[in-house]
């Protein structure tokens, strides 16, 4: 880790520093903030702020979320229960309800909710501010934001999504990889049935369309970044790849857009990454990403902050003695316990898109209708409280 000792450290500013507010980190504050426990969120963005996601959230968290606080009747989230997935020939290869089903909300609506609760909670938030640098030493963590100050912590939560300069300062395992994926998403109005998620392929990639609060729609589409950055612009690179599905070309062209331009992430990719980096308490996507393609990463992202919060509330931490060993062997047991099988069947489904097989596949989901609710039960989990 790069960062000096500097001699300005001397009293702990929090019991838990929080790196990130997205899904994991505003669920983790919330439920730490209320247990008592002196926590302070840093957000490099100021709230509320659009993302690149295909908001479609599962409903093992809908239970879960009301009981935080979450005002679904104010909210208004769509309602979903079905999935079809199309090929690149814009044939419906599959058609099935989904088992738990799930609403359709926007990032912007629902981070911001989450942000009020966590302040209503007791968490302090920096907004508009990044963290640069960490530094773990003598039992404490120092971190260093962009406005220039400096913070001690004792503990550390990790959750600022999928890559991050953070990553190449705690040396992590898969930055020495490429990215190989990129996103894209739109809000839009269009016509599509209001409880389906589609799913549609096109060459170099897979688009999501599905409806979420008032009368929008979310078109979230991820690509192979080689295959896109060979067009000189996002507009050409949708009518040389997403065009040619027939149905998208039609929803790219009848639908009206409400950004002015759209919102695209770079770098990112689905390797395998590790719960606890340095003593650092990874959460959501930072501890790993799963394929969007299962529609779950935020359901998980919001399942690991509330057990990674148990644990947190559960352990002294506000002793002299506070021992962190059995918290990060803990957290990691219950990480890859339940989540590290649905990230590998999220990527084999995606390596499987990206070999061109994604048509294969598709003839098997489509064949066996056992086969498809296996693949959805590798991937999700039960409703959580
Ligand atoms: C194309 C695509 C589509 C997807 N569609 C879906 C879907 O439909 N359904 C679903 O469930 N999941 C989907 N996902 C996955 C989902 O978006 C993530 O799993 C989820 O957002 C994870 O939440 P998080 O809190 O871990 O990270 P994020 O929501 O990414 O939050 C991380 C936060 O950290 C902040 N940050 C980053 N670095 C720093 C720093 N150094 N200092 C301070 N702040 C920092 C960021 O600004 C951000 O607010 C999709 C993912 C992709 C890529």
């Amino acid at each position: 880790m790069g960062l000096e000792m500097a001699d300005n450290y001397s009293e702990i500013d929090c019991d838990v520093l929080i790196i990130g507010g997205g899904l994991a980190g505003l669920t983790a504050a919330i439920l730490i903030g209320r247990a008592g426990i002196n926590v302070l969120l840093v957000e490099k963005k100021s709230y509320p702020f659009h993302k690149v996601c295909g908001e479609y959230v599962s409903n093992e968290v809908k239970p879960f979320l009301a009981q935080i606080g979450i005002n679904f009747s104010k909210l208004l989230p769509s309602s979903i229960t079905h999935l079809e997935v199309l090929s690149r020939s814009g044939k419906i290869e599959m058609k099935t309800p989904l088992p738990l089903g799930g609403f359709g909300i926007s990032r912007f609506r629902l981070d911001y909710e989450l942000y009020h609760l966590a302040i209503q909670s007791g968490v302090k938030i920096f907004e508009n501010n990044r963290v640069m640098d960490i530094a773990y030493h003598g039992n404490n963590f120092q971190i260093q934001l962009s406005n220039g100050t400096n913070l001690k912590s004792k503990l550390v939560i990790g959750s600022y999504g999928k890559r991050d300069i953070l990553d190449n300062k705690l040396q992590r395992s898969f930055t020495r990889y490429r990215s190989d994926y990129m996103a894209v998403k739109y809000h839009i109005k269009a016509s599509h049935p209001e409880n389906i998620i589609s799913l549609y392929y096109f060459n170099g990639g897979y688009c999501g369309l599905n409806k979420i609060e008032d009368d929008k729609y979310c078109l979230c589409y991820l690509v192979d970044r080689n295959i896109f950055k060979k067009f000189k612009s996002v507009k050409k690179a949708e009518e040389q790849l997403l065009h040619t599905t027939p149905q998208l070309r039609k929803i790219l062209q009848d639908s009206t857009f409400l950004y002015e331009q759209p919102l695209v992430i770079n770098e990112f990719s689905f390797r395998e990454k590790q719960a606890v980096e340095k003593h650092v308490l990874m959460c959501g996507d930072s501890a790993g990403l799963i394929s969007p393609m299962c529609g779950n990463g935020m359901s998980m992202a919001i399942i690991a902050a509330k057990f990674l919060s148990e644990l947190i509330i559960e352990s002294d931490i506000k002793s002299k003695i506070f021992n962190r060993q059995p918290l990060e062997s803990t957290y990691i047991k219950k990480w890859d316990a339940n989540f590290r099988m649905r990230l590998r069947t999220g990527k084999m489904l995606q390596d499987f898109s990206d070999l061109n097989l994604a048509t294969g596949i598709l003839y098997l989901l489509n064949l066996n209708s056992t086969f498809t609710q296996w693949v959805i039960s590798k991937t999700h989990g039960k409703k959580i409280v």
